[in-house]
């Protein structure tokens, strides 16, 4: 099975107003274990639609969403929630760290969270945080450290529970073009060594032309 496989999935916006948008248009997507794919879309193609249905966080009108093979679109929230927190890691374009805490503690929390003990929690924040390059910055609130440092954290926090598929919206887009494309590479690397499924939502087509394939959408007029 792929780890998320989107069929024939669809969203129609205003459903029951005077000028519905529909979106999506019955797309097929899927992402196969160990696979990085670079979602490239033209602003309103339906991008952040495609990343919250994939998410978890909304529903399509039409098709179904397949998590590791699991049936996920008519479930409970309960259902739907735990299914996010255990399977799926997400990175946005801001880094969204909690600010009172240090690095470490911003990879630590979603694991307590789960149910991780501290001490083991711990560990893998420092683990991780060395494989960003940050071991020395496990310390640091978020304000102490760079544009580029900040999403690194963002990147082991979203891995902080062993996801089987990270979803990406622009992560490095806020950050100046030198250092995006380190960022980037700090991001690939992790992604290869612990081999994690990825769709990555980018602009930058160089950057998705490093990915394994690129989807793009089309911008449709419903
Ligand atoms: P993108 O992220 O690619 O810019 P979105 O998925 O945000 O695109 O939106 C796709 C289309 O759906 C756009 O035309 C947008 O205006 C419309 N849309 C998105 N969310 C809503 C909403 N809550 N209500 C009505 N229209 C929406
Ligand atoms: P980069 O070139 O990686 O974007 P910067 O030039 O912004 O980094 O910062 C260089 C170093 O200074 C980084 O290691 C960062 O952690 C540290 N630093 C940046 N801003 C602050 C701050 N407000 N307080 C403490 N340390 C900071």
């Amino acid at each position: 099975d792929p780890v998320l496989h989107l069929e024939g999935i669809g969203k129609t916006y205003g459903k029951d107003g005077p000028a519905p948008v529909a979106v999506l248009h019955g797309l097929d997507l899927a992402v196969a274990r160990g696979e990085v794919v670079a979602l490239v879309a033209p602003s309103g193609a339906g991008k952040s639609t495609l990343l919250h249905i994939a998410g978890l966080l909304d529903t399509p009108d039409r098709g179904r969403v397949l998590l590791k093979g699991r049936d996920m679109t008519g479930l409970p929230d309960k259902a739907r929630t735990e299914a996010r927190r255990r399977d799926l890691g997400f990175v946005y374009q801001f880094h969204h760290l909690l600010p009172e805490f240090t690095a470490a503690e911003n990879i630590v929390l979603p694991q307590l969270a789960n149910g991780v003990g501290a001490r083991a929690a711990a560990a893998r924040a420092q683990d991780l945080l060395g494989r960003v390059g940050l071991a020395h910055r496990a310390g640091h609130r978020p304000a102490e450290l760079s544009g580029g440092e900040q999403q690194r954290v963002a990147f082991c926090r979203a891995l902080a529970n062993a996801p089987a598929l990270l979803l990406a919206d622009e992560p490095t887009g806020n950050l100046d073009p030198e250092t995006s494309d380190r960022v980037f590479e700090v991001l690939m690397a992790l992604v290869r060594e612990t081999g994690l499924s990825a769709l990555i939502a980018t602009h930058n087509h160089a950057l998705a032309a490093r990915m394994d394939r690129v989807i793009r959408l089309n911008e449709t007029v419903a």
